[in-house]
């Protein structure tokens, strides 16, 4: 069985998709896909040796090599035309790095643009939708919830023929979640909103004020508090 945060994930992926899972780790979310025949077939993408292994060993244990490929490497690197990518999940790490492994995977041209992208940043989800939007890509769903004690939030997008206009609000709230306004999500909010008031008191302080990032944060926590009000 799946976390519930996969589960999210994994309902997300479409049948019949050609998968590349990027921080795999156990390669739980492919297998799992694999043996409900979910996809036609698998790239579970790990960097660090260990999990690798954690991943080789559960493909092999479910018996899956002819549908999961495990690779060892960087990002997208792993990846080659043939595999014919049509949905890159990537999950459990920050937003800035899922951007960072989608920007590199476009220069050295081991994505077309044109995949389902499924992420599920651990944090700053504002930095990866904003490189969706300026990637033209649509949010098409997201998701979040609570599980252990944890908020997390999974988004999925697909290529658009025009650069959606995603404003603030959008990309820091979400456009469907901002919609929906879950328990969950008010409760994420209004924990940002505490967190926020703390640094702003902390700047107010210091002798040294950096004027920028202090009017960036008050016109955040207005946001914020607007939208948990
Ligand atoms: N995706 C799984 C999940 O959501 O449960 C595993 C998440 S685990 C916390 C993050 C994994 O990403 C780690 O195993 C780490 O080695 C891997 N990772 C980090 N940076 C990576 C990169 N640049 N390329 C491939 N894997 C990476």
């Amino acid at each position: 069985n799946l976390s519930k945060r996969l589960q999210v994930v994994a309902d997300y992926v479409e049948k019949g998709a050609r998968l590349a899972d990027i921080g795999s780790d156990h390669a739980y979310l492919p297998c799992y896909l694999a043996q409900n025949k979910q996809i036609d077939c698998a790239v579970a993408g790990e960097v660090v040796e260990g999990p690798f292994l954690n991943a080789v060993n559960e493909v092999s244990r479910l018996d899956l090599e002819e549908t999961v490929s495990v690779r060892l490497g960087n990002g997208l690197q792993v990846l080659n035309d043939y595999d014919a990518i049509t949905t890159i999940t990537i999950a459990g790490v920050g937003g800035p790095l899922i951007v960072r492994i989608l920007e590199e995977g476009r220069q050295l041209g081991k994505r077309t643009g044109q995949e389902t992208l499924i992420l599920q940043p651990n944090v700053n989800e504002r930095a990866v939708r904003e490189y969706l939007m300026n990637e033209s890509y649509a949010i098409e769903a997201e998701t979040i919830l609570e599980e252990n004690g944890k908020r997390y939030e999974i988004i999925k997008a697909k290529p658009s023929a025009d650069k959606p206009a995603y404003d603030e609000k959008d990309l820091l709230f979400g456009p469907f979640l901002r919609q929906e306004k879950s328990s969950v999500f008010k409760e994420k909010w209004k924990g940002e909103a505490g967190k926020t008031r703390y640094v702003l008191e902390q700047m107010e302080k210091a002798e040294r004020k950096n004027k920028e990032k202090l009017e960036e944060l008050n016109a955040r926590l207005k946001l914020i508090e607007e939208m948990i009000k």
